[in-house]
């Protein structure tokens, strides 16, 4: 059974090792995500080159700190009494003393009292009594631990932070140095906020995963989405930042619009939070996985659950199980159809193809391309047969594998600008390998004759075995 919802899972320390990292990839890990606000940058590093090295094909997408608030590096954990006073502080000068620091400089600035403020995901609730000076005075609301790096939420009040800060900037020249996929960007705002991440790039094939958690994310999120690569449901912050009860209206929302324009998207954050220290999901969790499955998720993420938790291979192999049952089920049709009006050429066919696996018995999509666009307008419409993305770039293959059903192949492909034949030299070359065999039914689709930009513009159907036998193909490749 072949999975078409991708895995992404955070290594961090119960995680970074070479054999551990072999196994998650056994267990159907698909996506590394490395967070870049825990751990050092040799720490990246290293992790980094060991995925590297165990596997070519792994797409990386780093998160860079951005504009989430979080503690600072406490001496030690701080136990959290109902009713007591923390006090958090941007006067860095004053740690470690009991003072809980920020990362934010100026967050004492954009509070004042009656303000509530979250942390740890949400977990963790302070009702702001007082600021005075640099010090936010807050009465606990409830008890619990309080730990190093872990995120500050502040609903409804817009933080004034830059979008990027020198550290972002120096983790975007690392990732870029690194050769990472993806970099995930936190609290993205508006389609000028993933612009200005994007000029920092200066052209390189980075791309960019905008992290949708607050409601400013939500309300620009279609052009967010435009100017994105891909875009992240973090639960964890939104969930702070908004309201609680409204979460599966905004996941639905973010997925089907991420999916209308082809787009990856990715639900993360607690989805099978009790994994991390028990061997068992609880039912809602499982429910969950299957409703983000059902609804059209590109990916699903593990975050604690992979980076600290006690199961790590027990959580990832859960979740592929269930999104590859869930996807094969009889019951549910997952294809998408997008009624809009589309003028769009690749995404035309895109919808053109999912009728015709609808008709036919097709059993493959193959996708030539260069640029890695075509395979996500196939993917768009969720359709059953999988999707090869054949590709001669190994970078432009990890990119396209964080599409929904697509898998890349990476070979030595000319395309050719005058002439239509690297199709069929391909599908021999592909059948030479096993990839594609006579009793398939394959749907093709490539560019021909391009002039303006390299868009998809063809769709060719074939019976492999009409191909062996007029063209007279053979594994044998010596002959
Ligand atoms: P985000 O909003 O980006 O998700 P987060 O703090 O929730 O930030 P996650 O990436 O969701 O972080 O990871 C969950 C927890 O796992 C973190 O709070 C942290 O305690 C731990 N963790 C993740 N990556 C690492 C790492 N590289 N080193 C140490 N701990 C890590
Ligand atoms: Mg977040
Ligand atoms: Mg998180």
């Amino acid at each position: 059974m072949i999975r078409k919802t991708k895995i992404i899972a955070t290594l961090g320390p119960a995680t970074c090792e070479e054999p551990q990292i072999r196994r998650l990839i056994a267990e159907g890990l698909d996506i590394v995500r490395l967070n870049g606000s825990h751990n050092t940058l040799d720490w990246h590093r290293t992790v980094i080159r060991r995925v590297r090295a165990i596997s070519p094909l792994i797409p990386i997408l780093l998160d860079i700190p951005g504009r989430k608030v979080r503690t600072g590096i406490l001496a030690k954990d701080v136990p959290l009494t109902l009713g007591g006073v923390l006090v958090f502080t941007t006067d860095d000068s004053d740690a470690p003393g009991e003072k809980i620091p920020v990362t934010y400089r100026d967050l004492h600035l954009d509070l004042r009292a009656g303000h509530i403020v979250l942390a740890d995901d949400g977990t963790l609730k302070f009702h702001v009594v007082e600021v005075r000076g640099r010090d936010i005075i807050c009465r606990i609301e409830n008890a619990g631990i309080l730990r190093s790096s872990k995120g500050l939420n502040v609903p409804y009040v817009k933080l004034n932070g830059p979008v990027l800060a020198d550290r972002d900037r120096r983790m975007l020249e690392f990732a870029c140095a690194e050769g990472v996929d993806f970099i995930g960007v936190s609290f993205v705002e508006s389609a000028s906020h993933v612009a200005e991440v994007r000029k920092l790039l200066e052209g390189r094939s980075v791309g960019i995963v905008s992290k949708i958690e607050n409601k400013y994310g939500l309300d620009n999120l279609r052009e967010i989405i435009i100017a994105s690569d891909g875009v992240m449901i973090d639960r964890g912050d939104l969930t702070a930042e908004t309201e609680l009860e409204t979460l599966a209206i905004m996941q639905k929302r973010i997925l089907r619009e991420a999916q209308l324009h082809g787009k990856p998207v990715i639900v993360a954050t607690e989805m099978l939070h009790t994994m991390i220290h028990n061997p068992q999901p609880t039912k809602a969790e499982v429910n969950d996985i299957s409703t983000a499955v059902l609804d059209g998720a590109s990916a699903l993420m593990l975050s604690g659950e992979t980076a600290i938790g006690d199961f790590p291979e027990q959580a990832i192999s859960l979740m592929s199980r269930v999104s590859s049952v869930v996807e094969n089920a009889d019951a549910p049709e997952l294809a998408a159809d997008f009624t809009e009006k589309d003028e769009m050429i690749p995404s035309a066919i895109g919808g053109a193809i999912l009728e015709l696996c609808r008709k036919l018995p097709v059993t493959k999509v193959i996708c030539l391309t260069a640029s890695g666009f075509a395979p996500k307008m196939i993917a768009k419409y969720r359709l059953r047969q999988p999707i090869l993305a054949v590709t001669n770039s190994i970078e432009v293959g990890r990119k396209v594998s964080m599409s929904w059903g697509v898998q890349p192949i990476v070979l030595e492909l000319k395309f050719s600008r005058e002439s239509a034949d690297h199709i069929i030299r391909t599908l021999k070359d592909l059948y030479e390998r096993s990839i594609i065999s006579s009793d398939d039914l394959i749907i093709v689709t490539a560019v021909k004759h391009p002039r303006a930009g390299n868009k998809m513009n063809t769709i060719e159907i074939y019976h492999v075995n009409d191909l062996v036998e007029s063209q007279g193909w053979s594994r044998d490749r010596t002959t």
